[in-house]
């Protein structure tokens, strides 16, 4: 049976507890978080962490607390921001890879205008540095992508030989600023990628239900988590729980099934430490 695995995005960097109670900002809450998403279907968590204001950090120790504690807790594949604080230095954003050696880290493969809130910064300068740690490192990069250009850039990554193996894109899709949370802009974004990719989609808010249902019927991944979507329905709050399960249950009802963190490590080509 076909096999799709479910990536938890639990916190981001921006959302407060007033819009969602049930966002984890603490290590212990990231890591509880993740160890239920995990139970759940998630066989991939993708991390964030907060500072003790709850403010997006890069905060190297903290990201080594919460996956320590998530690592003796269950298997599940771990993924790092590495765009968790946009006052970060270039050196601050890689400088929990080395330590944490998370199986993937999340990269940007581009900069925008992230409406309203400032510009997405990913300067190929910057890029160019992190694709060689994470290569030295042996660190999957998660190529994000927002818009089509971004899947170029990635590209050019990749022809230099910086990004090796199969690439893993993650659509990234509804932020003002990137391409909007249509199934149209899926499509077309998902016939731009390499013969030879994984890829996984999300759409934030209203978007998400038509990208998750479309993104599963492709033979996608999928992600859901409370960084792209504090809500389960119009009004009712989410829990990161809460939408894993829905889409454990939607991937069920297609006639397939959760990857396990073994199948996704194995699909994804991660060589495990
Ligand atoms: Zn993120």
């Amino acid at each position: 049976m076909e096999k799709v695995i479910i990536s938890a995005a639990l916190t981001g960097a921006v959302t407060p507890k007033s819009a969602n109670p049930s966002i984890p900002l603490t290590p212990d809450e990231i890591a509880d978080d993740a160890v239920r998403c995990w139970k759940a279907g998630a066989s991939v968590v993708h991390l964030h962490m907060r500072d003790a204001d709850g403010v997006g950090t890069m905060d190297k120790d903290r990201f080594l607390s919460a996956v320590s504690m998530i690592r003796e807790r269950c298997d599940v594949v771990i993924n790092c921001t590495t765009s968790g604080d946009n006052r970060a230095s270039d050196e601050q954003r890689m400088a929990h890879l080395e330590p944490v050696k998370p199986e993937i880290a999340s990269f940007d493969s581009g900069s925008f205008n992230w409406m309203p809130s400032g510009v997405f910064m990913n300067s190929p300068q910057f890029l160019e540095k992190l694709a060689g740690r994470m290569r030295g490192l042996g660190v999957k990069p998660e190529i994000e992508v927002f818009d089509s250009g971004m899947i170029g850039v990635a590209g050019y990554y990749i022809k230099k030989g910086l990004i090796t193996g199969n690439p893993h894109y993650q659509l990234c899709l509804g932020v003002l600023g990137g391409a909007d949370a249509t199934v149209e802009n899926l499509l077309y974004l998902r016939r731009m990628l390499p013969e030879n990719a994984t890829w996984s989609a999300f759409g934030i808010g209203k978007g998400h239900l038509p990208i998750l249902y479309a993104t599963i019927a492709l033979g996608g991944h999928v992600r859901v988590g409370l960084e792209d979507n504090v809500y389960y329905d119009k009004g009712v709050p989410a829990t990161n729980e809460s939408l894993v399960a829905r889409a454990a249950r939607v991937i069920r009802e297609a006639n397939k099934e959760p990857a396990t963190p073994a199948e996704a490590r194995a699909m994804l080509g991660l060589v495990e430490a």
